[in-house]
């Protein structure tokens, strides 16, 4: 399910302008951001301006939104000099999600390890 703006998420406060934060890119649908606790020299966070909780609340009507935020972490990459880079979304507690609004990681700058812990 999509919501508009939840009180006591960060995500949706840093969209929102009511929370400091590396802004890399801000556009209609999509803002781009530095971690703040990042596991790499380069590690960004892609997320829907709209507040979805996580990818298993996604609706076949966000697909075209999904596609906007991997075409950003993309074109993120490409502007910050990146060919090899990583891509993670955690789904849960268990895979490690802690922000509960969708975002996607851009990760990358150092070699990566497989499989993921
Ligand atoms: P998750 O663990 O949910 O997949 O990822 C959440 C990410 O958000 C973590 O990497 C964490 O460091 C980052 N994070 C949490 N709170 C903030 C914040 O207020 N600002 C920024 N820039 N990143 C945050
Ligand atoms: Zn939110």
């Amino acid at each position: 399910m999509t919501e508009e703006a939840v009180p006591g998420c960060p995500f949706c406060q840093i969209v929102a302008g009511n929370r400091p934060a590396n802004i890399v890119r801000r556009d209609a649908q999509v803002t781009v951001f530095r971690d703040i606790n990042p596991q790499a020299p380069a590690h960004i966070l892609v997320v829907p301006n709209r507040h979805i909780r996580s990818l298993a609340e996604v609706q076949a009507e966000d697909a075209p939104l999904l596609g906007v935020l991997l075409s950003s972490a993309a074109e993120i990459a490409r502007q910050e000099g990146l060919a090899s880079y990583r891509i993670v979304i955690n789904n849960g507690s268990e895979a490690g999600q802690s922000v509960w609004h969708l975002h996607l990681h851009l990760i990358g700058g150092r070699r990566m390890h497989w499989p993921p812990g």
